[in-house]
Parts: structure tokens; C-alpha cells; sequence
């Protein structure tokens, strides 16, 4: 049982290529596990229903369809396939076999990228894993970076964001090549790869929300192998980037998600508010457009009981004094919403990230 029953992706055979076919989506009448709480409605059927939906006749290009029309609780989605088979789907899919075929394409084009696994989920499956890093720099003299997404099975978005970043670090630009010199650099696409093979929202997941999970004893087998790592990051004293990937609700822009600086000291919230500035400095200036908010959402005790545990107030609780840590949600139900606007989005993310670490003095 999905605990967040809101995104879909199938596939429609047997068209005659050039006639219009019709989606007809209707919100979903079950009701839904929920960690400590009785069986509830599920998510309202707004977060399924994008304005437009993305479908693709190869399984490779994805684009939007014209705009769905509303019809009291029905959505529905009008497109015309050259093809005789299409893909439909509520945002560009992304699914562990596209993470797994990425991390080994970026390994085989770039001599600094290695395809490895953060390890294997409760359901025996690999988390593709990619680790970049250049040159002689010893690990002590490198700034820890680290980039997840897809703790929230349904946001696929994210992971576009995730592979947007690693294309940009791998590219020929001067500094994406001064990064990796000066990095040491994790990037995890999809954190939750069994809510995302199995097409489940991820989100309430029982027993416990992959992002809420991030406790002294974690249940997902990634948040136990991430937490691993990233305090070992911490251990050496260079925990120096921690970004978390998300999409967030139908009517949101882009944002960052920050924990209340009333938690925190300085230097963490100066540097912290600098590299946000830097972000959205370049996110906001994307062509076309990704609409942005430069008024990162504040979260703490008010947000959600398990606030601590949450993975990027973990990382800025338990981090260094330095440690920049924050969850970035990127807009999902927008006209450029797209895998080029997502990959945009990870490539000036990770162009933030240079410039940041640019400022900061090098590690001895
Ligand atoms: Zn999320």
C-alpha cells in the first residue's frame, strides 16, 4: 500500500500512431497507513495532478502534454502518440536502473567518477552511488560534499536535480575541474530505491518516512550507510556541503528548507545564509525560467515532531561548526518542470557549491 498515493507512470499500447488518445485521472478513494496514527485519506488528488502531464514514445525523451483539463474530480489529459506504444507518466521517471546506467555512464566518460553502491536497501536492491574526486589531494586537504535525493520515492524531480549536478561536475568548465580538485564529492539519486521500484510514494513510508529517519538507530538500510558516511565526513572536519534533494507540494515554487537559526550558532548560519544566497543567485536567473523563492521555509520543533530527525537538521545538529546543510525543494508542477529544468537546477546547484567553497579558506 502506497502511504502517498501520488504519482503514476504506465504505459498505453495498441494506438494508431497520429490519434488522440485521453488519461483520465481520478484521486484515489482508499485509505493509507500512517506511522502512529489510524488509517487516513490519502494525500488530497491535487498533488497527482500536474497541470500537464509527461509522456514519452521512447522511454528516453520526456515531455509535457498540453495543459490537463479539471472536470470535477477528474483530470484529464488529452495526447496525440506518434508511436504505437506510449509512456505517460506524472513527472519524467527516474528509476533505479536509470540511476544505476547513469553513475556507470559518468564513470566510463570521466577518469575522476566512480560508480559504487552506498549499499543494498532492505529489498536487496543496489543504491547506485557516485564518488568524484581529481588529482593528488589527499582526502584531509579536500572539502566533503555530499548530495541525495529521492528520500521521498514520488519525487522524482529530484533525482533529475541529482543528475544535473554530476553532469556539471563532470563537464569541461574550469570550475567544475577546480571542484573535484578541491572536493571530495557523493552523489546518491535515489536514496529510497525500493519505494521506487516498487512505484510506492515513500513519503509517511511505515514504519518510518525515509527522511524522518535519521535518528541513533535508522530502520532504511541508505539512511544507516548515508549517516555512516556523513559522520565520517563530520569526524575528519569536513562536512562542509550536505544537500538534500526534493520536489515539494503542487503549489510551491522553489525553495530551500532551513532549520530555525534560534538552533543553531555561527559560523553555521552565516555560512549557511551565504551559500542560499549563492543558490538562488543562479537558480533564479535559470533560462527558461525555474521560479524560485529567495525566502528559504524555516523548519524546528514547530514543523514536525520528528524535526531532529529529519536529515538535513541531523547533519546541521550533529554536523561541524562550518557544516552547511540544507534540503532544497524544487518545483514540480510547472511548464519547465521538465528534465532540462530539473538539470538545470542540479548544474547552477553545483555551481553554487564551487563558488561557496571557492570562499572558504582551503583545507590545510
Ligand atoms: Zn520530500
Amino acid at each position: 500500500m502506497a502511504p502517498a498515493p501520488c504519482w503514476w507512470y504506465f504505459r498505453v499500447n495498441g494506438i494508431t500512431p497520429g490519434e488522440t488518445i485521453t488519461i483520465r485521472l481520478r484521486g484515489s478513494t482508499a485509505t493509507v497507513p500512517k506511522p502512529g496514527a489510524p488509517p487516513q485519506k490519502p494525500l488530497a488528488s491535487s498533488w497527482a495532478m500536474p497541470a500537464q502531464a509527461t509522456f514519452s514514445n521512447d522511454g528516453q525523451t520526456w515531455l509535457h502534454t498540453e495543459k490537463g483539463k479539471r472536470q470535477d474530480e477528474w483530470m484529464i489529459y488529452t495526447l496525440k502518440p506518434e508511436s504505437a506504444s506510449v509512456f505517460v507518466a506524472w513527472g519524467p521517471p527516474y528509476t533505479p536502473s536509470t540511476a544505476a546506467k547513469f553513475v556507470r555512464a559518468m564513470s566510463e566518460k570521466s577518469p575522476h567518477a566512480k560508480a559504487t553502491e552506498l549499499c543494498r536497501s532492505r529489498g536487496d536492491r543496489a543504491v547506485p552511488m557516485l564518488h568524484v574526486q581529481e588529482g593528488e589531494r589527499t582526502k584531509e586537504q579536500r572539502f566533503g560534499v555530499w548530495v541525495q535525493a529521492r528520500q521521498h520515492a514520488w519525487e522524482s524531480g529530484s533525482s533529475w536535480v541529482a543528475q544535473g549536478f554530476a553532469e556539471w561536475l563532470l563537464g569541461d568548465g574550469a570550475d567544475a575541474a577546480w571542484l573535484r580538485q578541491h572536493a571530495e564529492i557523493f552523489i546518491v539519486p535515489i536514496m529510497d530505491v525500493d519505494n521506487t521500484a516498487t512505484g510506492n510514494g515513500g513519503k509517511d513510508a511505515v514504519p518510518q518516512d525515509h527522511n524522518r529517519d535519521w535518528s541513533a538507530q535508522p530502520h532504511w538500510n541508505e539512511i544507516i550507510a548515508a549517516q555512516r558516511m556523513v559522520s565520517g565526513l563530520i569526524e575528519e572536519g569536513r562536512m562542509d556541503v550536505f544537500l538534500d534533494l526534493h520536489n515539494p507540494s503542487p503549489d510551491d515554487p522553489t525553495f530551500f528548507y532551513v532549520l530555525s537559526p534560534e538552533l543553531l550558532k555561527e559560523p553555521m548560519i552565516g555560512l549557511r545564509d551565504r551559500f542560499v544566497e549563492l543558490a538562488y543567485a543562479r537558480i533564479s536567473k535559470i533560462k527558461p525560467l525555474i521560479p524560485m523563492s529567495n525566502k528559504p521555509k524555516v523548519t524546528g520543533a514547530n514543523y514536525h515532531p520528528l524535526w531532529r530527525q529529519i536529515s538535513a537538521n541531523w547533519v546541521s545538529m550533529n554536523g561541524n561548526p562550518h557544516t552547511v546543510s540544507v534540503c532544497l525543494e524544487t518545483i514540480w508542477n510547472y511548464p519547465n518542470s521538465t528534465t532540462e529544468g530539473y538539470r538545470a537546477v542540479g548544474s547552477n546547484l553545483a555551481a553554487a557549491v564551487r563558488e561557496y567553497l571557492a570562499e572558504r579558506p582551503a583545507k590545510p
